[in-house]
């Protein structure tokens, strides 16, 4: 392995996060996990940071670089869903969950983009969805906010693609995870008979695919979008 990297993973206490640190560590990382109740998987660093909140990711980033060196590789994982058909749904649901998913994403790579620069070297890694871009009925909110991602990793890979750093999109669909534990077992069986892998998907098996994606040996990917969903949302 090459020389440990300072890694963070937002909202990396539980579900695709805490398994996506794991993954680092395992490897030799240095692991900061942020998240709203300040938990970490044993041997990451534990900042307590809120994705809505400017202020709070500019301090875990301060504590970080103080404790683990500059960040060389940001994962924007923190998410949430407030699912309702469009004619329910109100403003908070819509622009809570664009303002963590998509908005805290900006927060969290406009603090650690300097930082990429002045080092000339860079991974950033968006935690989208399915759902972004195949689309769900009750996700018009969630879908917006992954499908957002998208063309904001496109555009950090325009402006910074020169200076070492890449910008891509890891698209996960069914994953075993607090999020998914939330459907309804009808859901489940609709969702399970639409997915050609037949099966729901394991954290771990996003975990790697992330990994790699923020691996020198992917230094030539960018802007690129990846599904990990069992073949899901083929062509979206
Ligand atoms: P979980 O609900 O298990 O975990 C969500 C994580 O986000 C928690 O660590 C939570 O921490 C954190 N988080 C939420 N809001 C904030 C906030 N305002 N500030 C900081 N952290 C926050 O979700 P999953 O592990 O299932 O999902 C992880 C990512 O993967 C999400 O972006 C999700 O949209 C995406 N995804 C998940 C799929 C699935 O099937 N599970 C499928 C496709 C995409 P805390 O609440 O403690 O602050």
């Amino acid at each position: 392995m090459s020389k440990p990297r300072t890694v963070l993973v937002t909202g990396g206490n539980r579900g695709i996060g805490r398994t996506i640190a794991e993954e680092f560590l395992a490897q030799g990382d240095k692991v900061a996990v942020t998240s709203r109740n300040g938990q970490a998987p044993e041997g990451a660093l534990a900042v307590a940071a809120d994705v809505t909140d400017s202020e709070s990711i500019d301090r875990a980033f301060t504590e970080i670089e103080e404790k683990l060196g500059p960040v060389e590789v940001v994962v924007a994982n923190a998410g949430i869903t407030a699912d309702n058909l469009l004619m329910r749904m109100n403003d908070d649901e819509f622009e809570s969950v664009i303002n963590t998913n998509l908005t805290g994403a900006f927060r969290t790579v406009k603090r650690g983009i300097t930082g990429m620069i002045r080092a000339k070297k860079g991974r950033i890694v968006l935690i989208s969805s399915v759902s972004g871009l195949y689309g769900v009925p009750g996700q018009a909110n969630y879908s917006a906010s992954k499908a957002g991602l998208v063309g904001f990793a496109r555009s950090i890979t325009r402006e910074v693609g020169s200076r070492g750093i890449t910008a891509n999109v890891v698209a996960p669909g069914f994953i075993r995870t607090d999020m998914t534990d939330e459907l309804s077992e009808k859901q489940r069986s609709e969702y399970l008979a639409t997915i050609p892998a037949k099966r729901f998907a394991e954290p771990g098996e996003v975990a790697k695919v992330v990994r790699w994606m923020a691996s020198d040996e992917a230094a030539y990917i960018s802007g690129a979008v990846i599904p990990v969903d069992g073949g899901l949302g083929m062509g979206h």
